[in-house]
């Protein structure tokens, strides 16, 4: 593979006639044609006005033309994919905050964002698709005149250059800006590449939604960094993944946990579609998956689940479990995969192999920093490693076992909690399909301990039943004061499982 350090250079890995991004029932555009079409997004973005230094905002339904204008938009300036479910306040926070010069949105959209840029003087150009190939489109913007926009010379970004800006994704404060480089974007999706032994005879189901890191770089640029193809869905749907996979025939698709738990639950009625597309790996990242799942996913599946370890700030890998014949540890991300990886205490002094402390990484794939935010910079760097926030330990072998994030520790009067324990341990009763553990504020301990279940279909338990279950084998302290039930746990934009300002939003008093 040759070392790409910007998106134009990433997109030659593919030959010419190779297919490159796919969708449900769409003609496949080849490497020549996204080529093609990213030379004239390039120019288009040039001539509109826009150039390396810009930022170009990008509202689009999650489908090939969101793939295709992404690597566009990146090629040429820095992308900022936003989440189009988005109300007007969010966007005009984000489009503010970003400080974006142009915005994509889809031809006769009715997003919120447009009401916004306009307000913000932000040149806003429509995507048309064209006859090309899935995702293949032109631009044009919305308003005939474009004010005081003078051309930008011909220029493709370059390997310190922003490809693209995302905040992260929240879950324990309020979301921070990611700026990375080209050269960034470019290592991670290189690593992934490696890690799963990429190539051009791989077929990659993208269901991630593509504002997210996990998306853009596992789902869309990994596969075509490796010369092979990308079917690009319009997001996760439970009820229509097998179908999509029947269609595209792929060798893997990558997804995070809540995701191939519905998927599981889909399988037995669809074991026939699944029998004739084998897969050669299931990858998971951005939250942990409880190993009873990897086993069924394995099973039904009759294929390896890759579990990996990634955040925004590092352009999503850092940590991955590999393939067969090597060993993969159920309940660890595995070994590093890219960065180098490190655990650290509080003091920053580097801990030896067993000893528990806070994950660090630093790697040609990390941000150099947070944007506008000094505060969060000074206290993420130590030397040239970068605190993860989370807490995790590393077995003599190297692989990696996060035990939790340092913010979502319950601290109940004083004793420490890790609600990833107590979510363990019920998960190993039979009911139990998926629980949150997480701190109930509370007047005297500050705070106790809460838990969100959801059950089996056809199976019970009553709360008093899984105290007692829990009590087993948790010390006293730890086992959760209040356990309610629901059909589905609340999550985040991403898919992920909140747990700080979980017992809020369940209307959980304290007491
Ligand atoms: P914020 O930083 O705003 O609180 P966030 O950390 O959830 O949000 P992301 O960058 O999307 O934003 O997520 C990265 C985090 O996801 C990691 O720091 C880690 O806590 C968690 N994570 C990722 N992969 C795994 C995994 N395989 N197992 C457990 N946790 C994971
Ligand atoms: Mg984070």
């Amino acid at each position: 593979m040759s070392a790409y350090t910007t998106i134009a250079e990433l997109l030659q890995s593919g030959a010419d006639d190779a297919v490159a991004i796919r969708a449900p029932l769409a003609q496949p555009l080849s490497y020549a044609a996204l080529r093609r079409n990213t030379a004239a997004t390039v120019a288009a973005l040039n001539a509109f006005g826009v150039g390396r230094q810009d930022r170009v905002a990008i509202v689009l339904p999650n489908g090939p033309e969101m793939a295709s204008a992404f690597v566009g938009v990146a090629a040429a300036a820095c992308a900022a994919p936003l989440n189009p479910a988005y109300r007007a306040d969010e966007f005009e926070f984000y489009l503010g905050d970003l400080n974006a010069k142009a915005l994509i949105v889809e031809q006769g959209s009715a997003s919120a964002a447009l009401a916004v840029a306009d307000k913000l003087n932000i040149l806003v150009l429509e995507l048309l698709p064209t006859a090309q190939g899935a995702g293949a489109f032109t631009l044009r913007p919305l308003k005939a005149a474009v004010a005081g926009l003078a051309p930008v010379a011909a220029s493709v970004a370059a390997a310190d250059d922003l490809a693209l800006i995302l905040h992260t994704s929240g879950t324990t404060s309020r979301p921070k800006i990611v700026p990375l480089t080209q050269a960034n974007v470019c290592a991670s999706a290189r690593n992934v590449g490696a890690s799963l032994q990429l190539g051009a005879a791989d077929t990659g189901l993208n269901i991630m939604p593509l504002f997210h890191i996990h998306g853009l770089i596992a789902g869309l640029l990994a596969p075509l960094a490796a010369g092979g193809a990308v079917f690009c869905t319009p997001g996760f749907n439970g009820l229509k993944f097998f179908g999509w996979m029947q269609e595209a025939g792929p060798t893997w698709y990558t997804a995070v946990p809540t995701m191939h738990q519905t998927i599981l639950s889909r399988a037995p009625q669809n074991s026939a579609v699944i029998l004739a597309n084998p897969l050669r790996f299931l990858r998971s990242s951005s939250a942990s998956m409880p190993p009873q799942v990897i086993g069924e996913l394995e099973a039904v599946f009759g294929a390896p689940l890759i579990e990996a370890y990634g955040m925004t700030e590092a352009a999503h890998q850092m940590a991955c479990n590999p393939l067969p014949p090597a060993v993969r540890v159920p309940g660890s991300v595995g070994l590093a995969a890219g960065p180098a990886v490190a655990i650290m205490d509080q003091e920053g002094q580097l801990l030896p192999a067993g000893a528990t402390g806070e994950i660090v990484i630093h790697g040609a794939n990390v941000t150099a920093g947070y944007e506008n935010n000094p505060k969060a910079n000074a206290e993420a760097y130590v030397g040239a490693w970068f605190r993860t926030g989370d807490q995790g330990v590393m077995d003599d072998q190297g692989y990696l076992r996060i035990t939790g994030r340092l913010k979502e520790i319950i601290s109940r009067g004083g004793e420490k909690i890790s609600p990833r324990e107590v979510d363990e341990i019920l998960m190993d009763h039979p009911a139990v399909q998926q629980v949150v553990t997480f701190g109930i504020p509370h007047d005297k301990l500050g705070e106790d301990v809460g838990a969100a279940v959801v059950l089996h279909q056809g199976h019970s338990a009553s709360e008093k039943e899984l105290r007692e279950f829990a009590a087993i084998r948790l010390a006293d302290f730890k086992v959760p004061r209040k356990i309610v039930f629901l059909d589905e746990i609340p999550k985040g934009a991403t898919g992920k499982l909140q747990r700080i300002g979980l017992a809020a939003k369940l209307g959980l008093a304290q007491g």
